[in-house]
């Protein structure tokens, strides 16, 4: 691994200040695939700022019906709270379906929406990977694509973003609280996450040294009755090939309102009709249909 510098912010303003003068610089939170990467020599940076005790790492609830999560706070925890399981149980649903017990008690909710895609030659620094190194090309086009994405891929990238707890975030309507070097923002979950295009390198809208502080979830009508799904090649520890997030309501036998998000891109089924499926992941198209229609049927109490 090339040698970094490890630095331990005392406050938000202090860690953002920190990494704005370092270009080459991460914030480590949870570090579960941070560190990772850095091991493989995939992210080499100068300087890492652990910012892993300076947001909050509790869950409050806001005056108008909704909940605040901080970003510390763990996948575990954030899964088996009350108020969570309750209120939004599409969200534990996706936060248990992801990853490992022991990786859940030390991720964290801001890095779990920053993880990076899982794509094979992402992680292989032998090959070519426009996410790794822009203008190298993609090795997944003409590669190993089976799990790779079919709507909303460019010709420079076709990943995938591995987090099941954004995928519910967005049927949540979830907006992101962050501290960056000019102001604070908050970015609804649905403008975060940015689309390969010609720079597949940047995964969302942040800017250098902005952080993510928490997470906010409104009130809705439809929340308690939410689902996920995920379909995948074994039943623990893997990645999506297909995940859905949707929640219904159902008043006197009538759907009042539906919401569905798609693992690798929010979609409603006629979105499909643009889906541009590769040598290995045409399956995709039928089982993200069927993964719908099954999670609504459950949803509006129809077996
Ligand atoms: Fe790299 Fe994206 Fe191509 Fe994978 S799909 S090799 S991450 S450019």
């Amino acid at each position: 691994m090339k040698p970094f510098r490890y630095d331990r912010a005392g406050d938000i303003s202090g860690a953002v200040a920190t990494l704005a003068g370092e270009r080459a610089g991460v914030f480590l939170a949870g570090g579960t695939n941070l560190v990772d990467l850095m091991k493989l020599g995939v992210v080499e940076p100068d300087v890492v700022v652990d910012v892993r005790r300076l947001t909050s790492a509790e869950i409050e609830d806001l005056p108008d019906g909704g909940l605040r999560i901080g970003a510390a706070v763990t996948n575990s925890d954030l899964a088996a709270d009350r108020r969570i399981r309750y209120r939004y149980p599409v969200l534990s649903q996706a936060l248990l379906s992801g990853a490992s017990g022991q990786l859940r008690n030390l991720a964290t909710t801001g890095g779990n929406l920053l993880q990076r895609t899982r794509c094979v030659y992402f992680y292989d620094t032998t090959t070519p990977c426009n996410k790794r190194e822009p203008g190298t090309g993609c090795s997944a086009l003409e590669g190993c694509n089976n799990d790779h994405a079919i709507l909303g891929a460019s010709g420079q990238c076709i990943a995938t973003h591995p987090s099941d707890m954004a995928v519910a975030m967005t049927v949540l309507d979830a907006v992101v609280r962050t501290r960056g070097p000019g102001a604070e923002r908050e970015i609804p979950i649905t403008e975060l996450y940015r689309l390969p295009g010609q720079e597949p390198q940047r995964d969302t809208t942040l800017e250098h040294a902005e952080l993510i502080t928490a997470v906010d979830l409104p009130p809705l009508a439809f929340s308690s009755n939410s689902r996920y799904r995920k379909v995948r090649e074994r039943a623990s520890y893997a990645f999506a090939l297909v995940s859905v997030a949707a929640a219904m309501q159902v008043r006197d036998g009538v759907v009042r309102d539906v919401r569905i998000a798609l693992g690798f891109r929010a979609a409603a089924e006629a979105e499909l009709a643009d889906a541009a499926p590769l040598r290995e992941n045409g399956y995709k198209v039928p089982l993200a249909r069927n993964a719908m229609t099954r999670t609504l049927l459950d949803l509006s109490g129809e077996r």
